[in-house]
């Protein structure tokens, strides 16, 4: 049996990414990337990349990535017939995941990952960690999404989730160069979204969270809901329709120790308040990369869970906190009205709301000055959102 010095289960974003961090720190380690897909392989997602990834991925060295795609300058979001529209202080793109994913991919092979198709279902840990009893590695990053196989092994809990679908569909023309979210006042909390690819296609769908107790909607009520939301959407090409649970943050960072680590989806790193984690793959793929790199190379692979908390206490701690209690608080129609009006009203409340949904920002005070005015001053001149 070969041994590794990092294997890696999973090749989306973060297992691409947890490679790339590992061969950056030292080229000469040995790396296998294992997924159970054949590449390109289709995602479930509304295909929406932040600027912030590109930034992270370029400090890797892998650049070009989103060169021949449309950036998508302008947000807009809607409530009831209210609606704030407003160009981003940088734009997103709207690419694909089989495109995606296949090009990181790519990068981390070119880097000198050695890239195995496998199933992993059955996972040991010891002095070394064997997978199948087909391959052993000195660390492991467990980087296989939302029904991670690593995490279960671990013995680590499911935390709360959402559902969504999404399909592809012809860009109308009111809704092109933007990605567009209308919350769902019926089902709270809930949005349909139209995400332009900019090449006549949008990438459209409707998610929602799921309670404890609720009854989980099925394909006709989510593709319903989306219609109900963007009239004309849920009409997408047969075939593209594909639904998925995501992995909500619970506002906590759970603890990393040993020489096994969670990255990404299987660490339960999505945004709860706007369904993103293609940011926080990237970046707790890299670290962990780097975290088990940095172990492996100080001889002591053990370490990786210490050095990876290292890494990312900065990165998360306290935006996770932040952005479990802004979920909690946009579950208030009120208070999402007022958030909505409050982003209509200055361009930094707004910039500081992307920043917070997108990648790594905060509750900023302006955010909560402007927020607790729009509640408490309901008297206010006309309102800058009605359409
Ligand atoms: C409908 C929907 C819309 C979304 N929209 C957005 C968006 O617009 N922007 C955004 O930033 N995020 C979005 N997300 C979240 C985003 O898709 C995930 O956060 C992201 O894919 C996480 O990347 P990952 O590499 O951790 O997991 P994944 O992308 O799920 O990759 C996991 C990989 O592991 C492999 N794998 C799984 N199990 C095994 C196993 N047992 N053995 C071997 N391989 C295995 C899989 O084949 C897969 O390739 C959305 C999610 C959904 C469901």
């Amino acid at each position: 049996m070969t041994v590794f010095d990092l294997a890696i289960v999973g090749s989306g974003p973060t297992g691409s990414a947890a490679a790339l961090g590992a061969l950056r720190t030292d080229p000469s380690l040995r790396v296998a990337l294992l997924d159970r897909a054949d590449f390109p392989r289709d995602k479930s997602c509304g295909d929406g990349i932040a600027p912030h990834v590109i930034d992270l991925l370029a400090r890797v060295g892998v650049t070009g990535v989103v060169d021949d795609h449309t950036p998508v300058p302008r947000l807009r979001l809607q409530r009831d017939g209210a609606r704030v529209e407003r160009t981003m202080a940088r734009p997103t793109w709207v690419i694909p995941r089989a495109v995606f994913d296949l090009r990181l991919r790519s990068a981390a092979q070119a880097a000198g990952a050695m890239l195995l198709r496998h199933r992993v279902r059955d996972l040991r840990a010891a002095q070394l960690v064997t997978v199948d009893g087909e391959v052993a590695a000195r660390t492991l990053i467990g980087a296989d999404g939302v029904g991670s196989v690593v995490r279960r092994a671990l013995g680590r809990e499911q935390g709360p989730l959402a559902v969504a679908i999404r399909g592809y569909t012809p860009t109308p023309t009111e809704r092109a160069g933007a990605q567009t979210i209308v919350f769902d006042t019926a089902r709270q909390p809930a949005y349909a979204w139209s995400f332009d690819r900019g090449d006549g296609l949008s990438n459209v769908g409707y998610g929602q969270l799921l309670g404890a107790r609720a009854e989980h909607p099925n394909r006709a009520v989510l593709l319903e809901r989306l219609e109900a939301l963007l009239p004309g959407a849920s009409e997408g090409g047969p075939g593209s329709w594909r639904g998925q649970l995501l992995p909500l943050s619970s506002g906590r960072w759970p603890r990393q120790e040993g020489r096994v680590l969670l990255a990404g989806d299987a660490a339960g790193l999505v945004n709860p308040m706007t369904g993103e984690g293609i940011y926080y793959a990237v970046a707790t793929g890299l670290a962990a990369g780097r975290a088990a790199a940095q172990a492996v190379r100080a001889g002591a692979p053990g370490t990786a869970g210490v050095r990876y908390r290292r890494l990312t206490r900065r990165l998360l701690s306290s935006h996770l906190r932040h952005i479990a209690a802004a979920a909690r608080l946009s579950r208030f129609d009120p208070v999402l009205g007022a958030g909505l009006r409050a982003s209509a009203r200055h361009q930094r409340v707004f910039d500081d709301l992307v920043e917070l949904g997108l990648a790594r920002g905060h509750l900023t005070p302006t955010m909560i000055r402007s927020l607790g005015r729009e509640l408490l001053l309901p008297s206010r001149p006309a309102d800058p959102l009605r359409t």
